[in-house]
């Protein structure tokens, strides 16, 4: 039985991704610095009869990623695909940005997706079979008012995704970015309706994105069949960015 890590895995888009994973007999270990992942998880092994185990973590945290890394290794004997999912916004104009705000965004963003695909990358080449999938976000490539931290991150995580695809392709492992648009979570409900509206207006589809619709990407992605995809960006925004 296959095995993957989904970090930010307690609600939202991770939460959905660890449910269509999970749907495909595929055991999860659901990380994220929240409790509620301890219900996600049982909600979820009770739901797809696999194992599905909470691991509470804070991915910012290179020691606390290498330790918690080596629990999930004792506890599912090997990781054939990471979801780099966790990730935050601190939006505000850069005039007024205060470190603290880039640094965090930069911290989780950026440094958790590294400290956890370092994590994760000796296992997959030991094994010879891998799939790396980060999750970025249209941000990170046509950029957005009050989110130039936000925009860093995700555009930093383009690079580091088509580097590590070359570094690691070789050992059938592949590296793969998912970019959605607006999608319906937490992290979006305290955006105003108006602002939504007029978002929405922009959206060929018409509509906002649901988490399910980035899970089906990172599915695809996951599976055999993406074996000769790497180094790509999907965009899964209703075609906002073409
Ligand atoms: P969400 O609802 O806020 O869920 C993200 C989860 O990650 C939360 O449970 C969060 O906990 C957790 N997390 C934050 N910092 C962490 C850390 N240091 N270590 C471990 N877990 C941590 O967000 P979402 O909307 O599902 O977004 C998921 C990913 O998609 C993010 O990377 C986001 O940037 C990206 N994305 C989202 C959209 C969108 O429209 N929603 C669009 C493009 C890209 P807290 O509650 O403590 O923060």
């Amino acid at each position: 039985m296959k095995a993957a890590i989904i970090t930010g895995g307690a609600r939202g888009i991770g939460k959905a991704i660890a449910h269509k994973l999970a749907s495909q007999n595929i055991a999860i270990a659901l990380w994220d610095i929240i409790n509620e992942g301890e219900a996600t998880a049982d909600e979820i092994s009770s739901t797809h009869n696999v194992t599905a185990n909470f691991y509470k973590v804070d991915i910012s945290q290179y020691d606390a990623v290498a330790e918690i890394i080596q629990k999930v290794l004792d506890d599912f004997e090997r990781i054939d695909i990471m979801v780099n999912n966790a990730g935050i916004a601190r939006d505000g104009l850069l005039l007024r940005m205060k470190p603290e705000e880039w640094q965090s965004v930069i911290s989780i963003n950026l440094t958790g997706c590294f400290n956890c695909t370092k994590a994760i990358l000796k296992t997959m080449i030991t094994q010879r079979w891998g799939r790396i999938i980060n999750i970025s976000s249209v941000i990170g490539i046509i950029g957005n008012f009050g989110q130039s931290n936000y925009a860093a991150s995700k555009a930093w995580i383009i690079g580091f995704t088509k580097s590590i695809a070359k570094e690691v392709a070789k050992r059938n492992i592949t590296v793969n970015a998912i970019a959605p648009g607006f999608i319906e979570t937490d992290m979006t409900a305290a955006i105003p309706e108006e602002v939504k509206s007029s978002y929405q207006k922009q959206i060929p589809i018409q509509r906002m994105g649901t988490p399910e619709d980035i899970a089906n990407a990172v599915a695809f992605l996951a599976s055999e069949d993406a074996s000769y995809i790497t180094g790509q960006v999907i965009k899964v925004d209703g075609g906002l960015v073409m």
